[in-house]
C-alpha cells in the first residue's frame, strides 16, 4: 500500500522532473496523480487526496523530512531580509503542527502550506539575487567614476601633469618608501626663465602652448617611475625615485639640452624656452617639505647666478 510519504515524495519528484514550481495547486494535482496511478490532467483541478490513513510513524518520518528541508532553507536564507525571517517562522509553525497531524487531509493541507511558503521564499531569494547583482553593477560603475574624478581632481587640465593637490600624497609616499628601502630619492624644482616676456611677446595662448610643450618634453626625457608636478604657474617639481644627486644632475642636464634644442614653433614663429632648476637629494634629517624647500632655494640661486642652469642644493 502506498503511504502518504511516498505519494508526497512522488509528487515532488514529478514536479521537479517537469520543472514546475511547487505551488500548492501543482502539489495537490501531482499528489492526486501519484495516488491514482494516472498522469496528471493538464487542467489544475483541485483533487481531494485518496482515502488513506497515515500512521504515527509515517507522519513522524514525513515531519522529519520536512523539518530537515526547513532547516536547510533557514540556513541558506538566514542572512536575508526580514520577510524571509517571517516566512521561516511560518514554516517552523507549520512543521511543529505536523507533529499533531495524523490524518492525511490534515497532512495534505499542511504540506500545501509549507510548499506555498517555500515557493514564496524561493521567489524572494531569486528577486534578492537579481537586485544584488544590479546593486553590485552600480557599485562597480560608481567605483570607476569615483576613480576618474579623483584622477581629474589631482591633474592639471592644461598639461596633464599632477597638480599641487596630488603632489603632497605622492611625495609623502615616495619619502616613506625611500626611508623604508634605503633607496635614494631626489627632487628638482624648475622655473621657466623670463616667461612673462613670452606671454608679453607672443600672447597668453602662446604661453599656454609653451607650458604644454615643456610638459611633453619633460615626460619624454624622464623615466616612467618619475613624477612631474605642475607646482605653480610656470614652475614644475620633478620627483625622481631611486635617483641620487648625480643621477638627478645627469637627468636635468639632459632635459636642459633637449629643451634648448627644441623650441616651440607656434603660428610660424619660433619660441625659445629655457629654465632654471634646483636639485636636492633626501637626507636623514629631511621631510618632504624641507626637501622641496632646499630644491627651491637652489633654483632661486640658479636664477640669481644668471638663469638657464641647474644647481645642486648645498649640504
Ligand atoms: P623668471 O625668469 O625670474 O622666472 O621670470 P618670469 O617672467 O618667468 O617670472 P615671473 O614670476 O615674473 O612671471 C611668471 C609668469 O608666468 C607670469 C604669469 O602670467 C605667467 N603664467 C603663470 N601661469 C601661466 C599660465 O597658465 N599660462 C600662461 N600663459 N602664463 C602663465
Ligand atoms: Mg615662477
Ligand atoms: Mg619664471
Amino acid at each position: 500500500m502506498t503511504t502518504a510519504t511516498e505519494l508526497a515524495r512522488a509528487a515532488l519528484h514529478r514536479l521537479a522532473a517537469l520543472g514546475l514550481p511547487p505551488t500548492p495547486e501543482n502539489f495537490q494535482r501531482f499528489y492526486a496523480e501519484a495516488g491514482s496511478g494516472r498522469e496528471a490532467v493538464p487542467v489544475p483541478v483541485p483533487v481531494a487526496p485518496p482515502p488513506h490513513t497515515t500512521s504515527a510513524s509515517e507522519a513522524r518520518e514525513l515531519m522529519a523530512a520536512v523539518r530537515r528541508f526547513a532547516e536547510q532553507l533557514a540556513e541558506a536564507t538566514g542572512s536575508l531580509a526580514l520577510d524571509i525571517d517571517q516566512h521561516n517562522e511560518q514554516l517552523r509553525q507549520s512543521v511543529s503542527s505536523l507533529a499533531d497531524a495524523i490524518t492525511e487531509p490534515q497532512l495534505g493541507t499542511l504540506l500545501s502550506g509549507v510548499l506555498e511558503i517555500t515557493s514564496t521564499m524561493q521567489s524572494t531569494v531569486q528577486a534578492s539575487h537579481v537586485e544584488l547583482l544590479r546593486t553590485r553593477e552600480e557599485i562597480e560603475q560608481l567605483k570607476v567614476e569615483l576613480q576618474q574624478s579623483r584622477e581629474w581632481m589631482l591633474q592639471d587640465p592644461l598639461t596633464g601633469m599632477q597638480n599641487r593637490r596630488g603632489m603632497d600624497d605622492m611625495l609623502g609616499r615616495e619619502v616613506a618608501r625611500a626611508r623604508r628601502s634605503g633607496a635614494a630619492l631626489s627632487v628638482a624644482m624648475l622655473d621657466l626663465d623670463k616667461f612673462k616676456t613670452v606671454n608679453d611677446t607672443y600672447g597668453h595662448h602662446a604661453g599656454d602652448r609653451v607650458l604644454v610643450h615643456m610638459a611633453d618634453i619633460t615626460r619624454s626625457v624622464l623615466r616612467e617611475s618619475d613624477v612631474v608636478v605642475r607646482y605653480g604657474g610656470e614652475e614644475f617639481l620633478l620627483i625622481l625615485p631611486d635617483t641620487d644627486i648625480n643621477g638627478a644632475r645627469f637627468m636635468l642636464d639632459r632635459l636642459q639640452l633637449v629643451v634648448q634644442k627644441t623650441p616651440l614653433i607656434h603660428e610660424g614663429r619660433r619660441i625659445a624656452v629655457a629654465f632654471s632648476a634646483g636639485l636636492a637629494q633626501l637626507r636623514l634629517d629631511d621631510n618632504s617639505a624641507s626637501l622641496v624647500i632646499r630644491a627651491d632655494r637652489a633654483m632661486l640661486q640658479a636664477k640669481a647666478e644668471g638663469r638657464n642652469r641647474v644647481l645642486v642644493a648645498e649640504n
